[in-house]
């Protein structure tokens, strides 16, 4: 029977709450499915610090790394924020797994049933269809990584600031290839955005997309958007994207922007890829809810566990290859909210429920 080893991460705030959710609703597609879960729980983020005196200890790391993939909650909260930035929950602990794993791709869907549209700041008329786009982002290159990066004293006594943005041909063709991986699963559309109007980095990417995408998956229509105008296109026409295929601070932007227009982060899932393979040849990944650990409603059993529950989905198709699983989780979430079961960022005119009735509905819904 295949055995699926994954670190469980659950983290600060509403993280637990419905840390404790998806991992029902796994054990319950693992039985249906016939794969066994086998997972550790570690402290990471702000309860890391607290109780062992860093955000990612030693051990948790651990696990990480004798694991295949990482579920991961949210991390931070007022409690944590006086500390120095470096020690800050999300800083010490986000970035150095980032890096530890190589995570370069993020995947971020940005979802809107039709059923609830009215969760958005976009008029209902104009996304009557929902919404349902993908951003794939470049996480570990760009202007946010590339050196020098100072801010320096000129003689005349005024400062400068400096950033570098690289991007090599490898970087752009390696995510890329997310992007044809992601679109072909779905509708085959890729709109690659870029500045390459303004920037240097833009016209490889662009050269390099083209290029890579007419080499190696034809059948893509490949679309090109200058930055400015894609944020105004998600933010007036939502639905006319498949994947987006961006940079590391435009993605950085986009997929906000793109989480805003689907209305809760509680329905947003997101999942970062790493450069090296798991046993089952397939990519090491870290999936997390798109939201952070909603502070306001921490501790009141009111989260929507959602975007945890499809997190946990997206984790079992790129990192296990279970999709099947993945697609039942993803349709029982669809159902139960369709049926009317909504937690409190999700319900208009209808009653809300809890986070474990919100699990319960959508575990009825995979049986
Ligand atoms: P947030 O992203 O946690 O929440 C913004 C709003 O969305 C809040 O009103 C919250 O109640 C709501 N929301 C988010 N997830 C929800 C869910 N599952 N169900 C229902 N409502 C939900 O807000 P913030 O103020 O940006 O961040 C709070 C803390 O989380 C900060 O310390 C921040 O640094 C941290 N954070 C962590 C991560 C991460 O761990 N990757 C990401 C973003 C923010």
């Amino acid at each position: 029977m295949d055995s699926l080893k994954f670190a469980v991460l659950p983290g600060d705030g509403i993280g637990p709450e419905v840390m404790e959710t998806a991992l029902e609703v796994l054990g319950h597609v693992a039985r249906k499915h016939n794969f066994v879960l086998q997972y550790e729980e570690s402290d990471v983020g702000g309860i890391a610090i607290d109780r062992q005196g860093t955000a990612l200890p030693p051990q948790t790391l651990e696990a990480c790394q004798s694991s295949e993939a990482i579920l991961f909650g949210s991390i931070g909260g007022p409690k944590w924020e006086s500390l120095p930035p470096a020690e800050q929950p999300e800083r010490a602990a986000l970035l150095p797994l980032r890096k530890t794993f190589s995570l370069f791709a993020n995947i971020r869907p940005g979802l809107l049933y039709p059923e609830l549209v009215d969760a958005s700041p976009i008029k209902s008329e104009r996304i009557a269809q929902g919404i349902d786009m993908v951003v794939v982002r470049e996480l570990t290159g760009g202007i946010y990584f590339g050196q020098p990066r100072e801010i320096r004293c000129l003689d005349n006594g005024e400062k400068e600031a400096i950033d570098t943005m690289v991007y090599r041909t490898s970087e752009i063709e390696r995510i890329a290839e997310v992007a044809i991986r992601t679109a072909l699963g779905r509708n085959k559309r890729i709109c690659s955005v870029d500045k390459a109007n303004v920037l240097a980095n833009s016209v490889l990417w662009r050269e390099t997309v083209t290029a890579y995408v007419k080499e190696n998956a034809p059948d893509i229509e490949l679309s090109y958007l200058y930055v400015d105008n894609a944020a105004m296109q998600i933010a007036s026409d939502p639905g006319r994207f498949d994947v987006i295929l961006t940079g590391n601070m435009f993605g950085d932007i986009l997929s906000d922007l793109m989480a805003s227009v689907c209305g809760s982060l509680g329905m947003l899932a997101s999942a970062s890829l790493g450069t090296g393979k798991n046993s089952h040849g397939l990519p090491f990944g870290l999936y997390e809810p798109a939201g952070g650990t909603a502070p306001d409603i921490a501790g009141k059993g009111i989260a929507n566990p959602c975007a945890q529950i499809l997190s946990a989905a997206l984790m079992l198709r790129h990192s296990f290859g279970h999709s099947e699983a993945a697609d039942e989780i993803e349709r029982a979430v669809h159902r139960a909210v369709s049926s009317g079961i909504r937690t409190s960022d999700i319900a208009f005119e209808t009653q809300s429920v809890s986070t474990q009735q919100m699990g319960k509905a959508i575990l009825s819904n995979i049986s």
